[in-house]
């Protein structure tokens, strides 16, 4: 029996972070992470870049080294509210800038105030996102059934609390769950409480059974492993990705490599 169950290197828990706007304090935040081996992604506005208060694209390589850069609109529009041409417009000099900047191709975002609709979604689809988060919140360790409508587990006010729970269940279950915090790291300097998210990394991090991945890498991911083919007798798996893929197979955890084919 094949069971999808696993993540990278066989684990079946992950941890990410989702932080919006591009502000300085990601610089500090950045920091935090590290120090903790967590992930994040930053979801910028590359039309604000080296205006104040904003980082720079000098130091989008070095700063998020490791993590991952994703777009947030050029400028921070209500994504429901543009024309098409604008939609344009607001991805793909988006997506130029933060591409020329980070070296990568950027396919990831998040909505500016949340801020979405079945129509901007077509449009952000036909514009090559991949995937975009909400700011609603579950409270839930599950992974998103549509990508281009994923909500976070929590907004990092209420992280300290999941994340106690999400601790739990490592001893727990074998379930596959994904802890997702996401947040502005500006409201860390606003509210002069630091030391709450330093307090949830420290909880999170450093875990074995915990597979620490920018939201780009689960999307790539779980499409490696929806794109998996088995044959009809099930003694056959190929994976025609170029990511490795875990999967339970007979009960045990088997890697399929990318390009590789299995047989039983
Ligand atoms: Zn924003």
């Amino acid at each position: 029996m094949i069971i999808f169950d696993k993540f990278q290197d066989g684990k079946s828990k992950i941890v990410t972070m989702s932080y919006d706007d591009g502000t300085i304090h990601d610089r500090r935040l950045v920091e935090i992470f590290n120090k903790y081996g967590i992930k994040g992604t930053f979801h910028l506005n590359s039309g604000f870049l080296g205006h104040d208060g904003r980082i720079t694209a000098d130091e989008i390589t070095t700063l998020f080294k490791g993590h991952e850069v994703s777009l947030h609109m050029l400028t921070h529009p209500f994504p429901t509210k543009l024309p098409e041409e604008s939609m344009v417009y607001q991805i793909m000099e988006d997506r130029k800038n933060l591409e020329h900047a980070c070296g990568y191709i950027v396919k990831g975002m998040s909505y500016p105030y949340g801020d979405v609709s079945d129509d901007a979604v077509t449009k952000l689809r036909n514009l090559g996102v991949v995937y975009s988060r909400t700011t609603h919140v579950t409270h839930g360790f599950g992974l998103p059934t549509n990508f281009m409508y994923w909500n976070g587990t929590c907004h990092h006010h209420d992280a300290l609390e999941d994340s106690k729970r999400f601790i739990e269940l490592l001893d727990r279950d074998n379930h596959h769950q994904l802890l997702y915090i996401w947040g502005h790291s500006y409201e860390f300097d606003r509210e002069n409480n630091w030391e709450d998210i330093e307090q949830v990394c420290k909880l999170l991090g450093g875990r074995d059974e915990i597979w620490y991945a920018t939201n780009i890498e689960i999307y790539n991911y779980m499409t490696a492993v929806r794109r998996l083919e088995i044959s009809a007798d099930m003694r056959m798996v190929h994976n025609p990705s170029a990511v490795p893929v875990w999967i339970t197979w007979d009960d045990e955890a088997v890697k399929i490599d990318a390009g590789a084919t299995v047989t039983k």
